[in-house]
């Protein structure tokens, strides 16, 4: 188990097992995700700010969530 901070929040985010965790409806112990977007940057960010996300954010709509 690691913890990254999130990118847009600077919260500290914990990550938890491997890529199946991510995808599953269990997102106990994870808090937060790397995201690749359709213009090719990633980003590390929590749950909280991926749901403010529209569904095919961009860098911009990354560099616009709350800090
Ligand atoms: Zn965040």
């Amino acid at each position: 188990m690691a913890s990254e901070p999130c990118e847009a929040c600077g919260e500290s985010v914990t990550i938890g097992g491997g890529i199946a965790g991510i995808w599953s409806s269990d997102h106990e112990g994870t808090g937060g995700m790397t995201l690749e977007l359709t213009d090719g940057t990633e980003h590390f960010l929590c749950f909280s700010c991926i749901e403010e996300l529209p569904d095919e954010p961009t860098a911009a709509d990354v560099a616009e969530l709350p800090h």
